[in-house]
């Protein structure tokens, strides 16, 4: 079976790796360089704390397991003695609040409850004034576009071609199955779904020693995800990179593809971040950047066969957590060609349960 893989971000870049590995011919189209699109963007985070119980945390679940088992195999492509690899971090996530209302909302999660003190000795710098916090062992992060690269790199080794700079206007006519895996430019492949951009941006501090030790977030950013408002969201998210710079997120707002900066936006990141972690009040941000989240409007990923153009497929709509769900949206692709049973239920994600669509 010929595969063509529409978009190399991480999502096309699982797609082709989990597809080349079954032994279908793959082919990847990007119009831009390597992680082109919103993948370049992403803070790389791979996050079961922010999903409600329900086939979004299925398949976080199963992609998070599917991460621990690629990492040798993609620090491999990428080198990992020299390059330090995907740099795949088992850090833990930590929600904090400073009110009883967020306290009620943590205990609604999956996470483990931890009380002030126990918040303290995770994070010893955090401010004064926060009550307790959940915490989520699973929680991880990944640089992405090494991922990606690398998740490309092996789907080379198993006879896969990578052709960038090269745009896809209508279905390629010698693929056997099409996968529109485009991101927040997923609208574009003749139906009418309803993907589209929300925007983000992200402040990226000068390098520091590690004084933040898991990603930490406040829990106004588990409301802020599952709202579907098209205003400006913001919510504190503070995490470390191995290369030192702090990265401060995150901002919601659906304002299609302008990349005109937002001062407010910028504004209250920094100042929601002062106010978790007071002494990145004397820190200096070095730059911010912007990327565009493919936000679906039931807030699923959308995985699976076009119910009306024949041999397209659609592997999107991943929002905020694209980077997270790539592995598992691979997976679920390469299942679903082959005819294997799929490790989870499929049925959440069709392109079919939009109602533009089924009609
Ligand atoms: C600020 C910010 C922070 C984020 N943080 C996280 C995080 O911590 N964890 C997480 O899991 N997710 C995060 N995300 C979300 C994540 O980045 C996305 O969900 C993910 O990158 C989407 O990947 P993708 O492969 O679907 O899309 P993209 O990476 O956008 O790839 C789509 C590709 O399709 C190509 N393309 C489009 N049209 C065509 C065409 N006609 N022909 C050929 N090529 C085409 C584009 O060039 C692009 O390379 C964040 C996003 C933002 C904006």
């Amino acid at each position: 079976m010929r595969v063509t893989v529409i978009g190399a971000g991480v999502v096309g870049a699982a797609c082709a790796y989990a597809c080349a590995q079954r032994g279908l011919k793959v082919t990847v189209l990007d119009r831009g360089g390597l992680v082109a699109g919103t993948t370049g963007s992403g803070e790389g985070n791979i996050l079961v704390s922010d999903k409600e119980p329900g086939p979004e945390l299925d398949l976080a679940l199963r992609s998070n397991a599917l991460w621990r088992d690629w990492e040798a195999e993609l620090n491999r492509q990428v080198g990992y003695d020299t390059a330090g690899g995907i740099q795949l971090e088992r850090k833990g996530g930590l929600i904090v609040t400073r009110t009883s209302r967020g306290m009620r909302a943590l205990a609604a999660t999956t996470g483990e409850l931890v009380d002030e003190r126990a918040v303290r000795e995770l994070e010893p710098l955090l401010a004064a004034d926060i009550l307790g916090g959940a915490f989520f062992p699973q929680d991880m992060q990944v640089q992405p576009a090494r991922a990606a690269a690398a998740m490309l790199a092996g789907a080379r080794e198993h006879g896969a071609e990578v052709r960038l700079r090269t745009e896809v206007r209508d279905l390629p006519a010698d693929a056997d199955a099409v996968i529109n895996a485009t991101g927040a430019w997923a609208a574009q492949f003749g139906i009418a779904l309803p993907v589209e951009p929300r925007r983000g941006f992200i402040l990226v501090t000068e390098p520091l020693p590690l004084l933040i030790r898991h990603k930490v977030y406040s829990a106004e950013y588990l409301e802020n995800v599952a709202s579907g408002d098209a205003d400006l969201q913001t919510s504190t998210v503070v995490e470390s990179t191995p290369g030192g710079p702090v990265l401060i997120g995150a901002t919601r707002e659906r304002v299609g593809f302008d990349a005109t900066p937002n001062r407010e936006a910028l504004r209250k990141l920094a100042a929601g971040a002062a106010a978790l972690f007071p002494f990145l009040t004397d820190v200096r941000i070095m730059r911010t950047y912007h990327g565009f989240r493919p936000y679906a409007a039931d807030h699923l990923p959308v995985i699976g066969p076009d119910p009306l153009t024949p041999r397209l497929w659609h592997a999107h709509g991943h929002e905020g957590a694209g980077i997270g769900l790539a592995p598992a949206t691979g997976e679920l692709i390469a299942d679903l060609l082959t005819g294997s049973a799929p490790a989870l239920d499929p049925a959440p994600f069709s392109p079919a349960r939009f109602p533009e669509v089924a009609a």
